[in-house]
């Protein structure tokens, strides 16, 4: 009997996925796997952040939850387990003498290290992995370039692709029962479900339940019942509340939504009910997620170097200084903009694409810290995490990407009067500032007086910016 492993790692759904697909297509049995690999779970980064913080823990925990009870709906189950995954693996495949492993590729060097490590442990028992793809829009394959001449600029490689490759429809999901594991083995518990680490109590604040049947759900709510798509391109720089953008970014970072199911629900809606530049520009912002990743293929690692992509001196020296960095991650370098979409991160995992502009510009081109504590920071704490989309926006904000200015410098007294005129956003997350005038909110160094006064516990402004004053 044919029975093999598929392994589950961020791509937690049953449509749109082509190495579930080809198990089931190829095997008697297979075993659902996912690891809790230590590597993510339990070490930390270089500048010493938890890999994972609690929030994304919590959030692909649910992922894993919900996909266990979608498979034992189709009569099989999901095995969870902890530790290393080339240790894990290969003693299932041993014990229940599989033939392959199946899993979706990733491309990035600490995933790539893991699988690497899993196909030779499963090499020693005379085993091997069948790699499959499927988290882009476009794939490497349909490209009219070859990926190592991807254009290195966003707007020559969405005119490409755009012009080129039709997109493919995503996969169908298995809906017929899926034979059980004929032998015994133990589901395993699911670690970091209690949320008691991360109640978010904040109603403004995001706060997302993982799983392919929420990110769905939300699909549906986001395009078809409340149609905020209509209005998403006047609404995506909005900073409050929860549907001024999609806030597809943590399913897709996860893979309970697959892009190329949004593009298919984007495209039916346009033909049945709208089609306008908001409808467009949803698809044209998942390019920008696709150009990253591709970016990564092409440029490997150095998207993770301080110099970056273009790999040349920076323009400015940029310190590691911790006890400054340590005001920018908690919220308290007296730059009321800053901190409050710092104090939503921490407290919710999520912030929008226009505060972490302006965040990571303040970081790198005010405070001149090393932009890789903010990249860092930022990797432990969203729930979106993603490793090409992270490393690529730092990249193109620190002015070491492919982006043609040599930097994205956010002036952020007049971002405040565009995007924040009434300062709602500052007050809700700094609630110490709730009596402030709004001129100090827009610029504290506009109004040095006020944080003297008793009445506000709010701290001076821990760097001098001598083009705001
Ligand atoms: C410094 C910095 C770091 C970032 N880190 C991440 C990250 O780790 N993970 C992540 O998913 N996004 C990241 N982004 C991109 C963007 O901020 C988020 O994708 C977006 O805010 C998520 O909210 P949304 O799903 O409502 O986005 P929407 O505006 O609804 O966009 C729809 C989708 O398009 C994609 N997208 C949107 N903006 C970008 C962008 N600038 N680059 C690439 N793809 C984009 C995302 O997949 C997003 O879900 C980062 C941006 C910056 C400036």
């Amino acid at each position: 009997m044919k029975r093999s492993i598929l392994w589950f790692r961020n791509d937690l759904r049953l449509h749109d996925n082509e190495a579930l697909l080809d198990a089931l297509k190829h095997n008697e049995e297979i075993i659902p796997v996912y690891v809790f690999d230590d590597r993510f779970f339990k070490s930390k980064t270089k500048f010493g952040f938890e890999k994972t913080g609690a929030a994304r823990k919590r959030f692909i925990a649910e992922c894993v939850q919900d996909l266990r009870q979608n498979l034992k709906k189709l009569s099989t189950n999901l095995y969870v387990r902890e530790g290393l995954t080339e240790e894990i693996i290969p003693e299932i495949a041993r014990q229940y003498k599989t033939s392959y492993v199946y899993c979706n590729r990733d491309r990035t060097q600490e995933e790539v290290d893991m699988q690497d490590a899993l196909e030779k442990s499963l090499w020693s028992i005379g085993q091997e992995m069948r790699y499959y793809r499927g988290k882009m829009l476009y794939y490497t394959a349909d490209l009219p370039f070859p990926v190592t001449h991807c254009p290195d600029q966003f707007t020559p490689f969405r005119k490409e692709v755009e012009k080129f490759v039709k997109i493919r429809s995503p996969l169908v999901e298995p809906t017929e029962n899926i034979k059980p594991l004929s032998e015994e083995l133990e589901e395993g518990e699911i670690p970091y479900l209690s949320s008691n680490n991360c109640n978010n109590t904040h109603d403004k604040g995001l706060y997302q339940s993982g799983g392919e049947t929420e990110g769905r759900k939300l699909l549906n709510k986001y395009i078809w019942t409340d149609q905020s798509i209509v209005e998403y391109k006047q609404l995506r720089n909005n900073l409050l509340g929860d549907s001024f953008s999609s806030k597809f970014s943590s399913y897709l970072s996860q893979g309970c939504l697959s892009p190329k199911l949004i593009y298919d629900e984007i495209k039916r809606f346009e033909s049945e009910r709208v089609s306008n530049e908001s409808t467009y520009w949803l698809v044209f912002q998942l390019l920008w997620r696709d150009y990253f990743r591709f970016i990564a293929k092409k440029h490997g690692n150095k998207i993770f170097y301080k110099k970056g992509i273009k790999g040349k001196p920076l323009r400015n020296k940029l310190y590691s200084n911790k006890v400054l960095f340590d005001k920018w991650a908690q919220g308290m370098t007296g730059i009321p903009f800053v901190d409050a979409n710092m104090r939503e991160l921490n407290a919710t995992g999520y912030m929008s694409n226009r505060g972490r502009q302006n965040v990571a510009s303040f970081l790198v081109h005010d405070m001149h810290l090393n932009w890789l504590m903010g990249a860092e920071y930022f990797e432990s704490k969203l729930i979106d995490y993603d490793p090409c989309t992270n490393y690529g926006n730092w990249n193109y904000i620190a002015g070491v990407g492919t982006d043609p200015r040599q930097d994205r410098y956010f002036n952020l007294p007049f971002q405040v009067k565009k995007y924040d005129p009434k300062a709602e956003y500052i007050r809700y997350w700094l609630p110490e500032l709730e009596e402030a005038p709004l001129d100090f909110l827009v610029n504290p160094f506009s109004r040095p007086d006020v944080t003297k006064s008793a009445a506000f516990d709010y701290p001076q402004p821990c760097v001098h910016i001598k083009n705001w004053t």
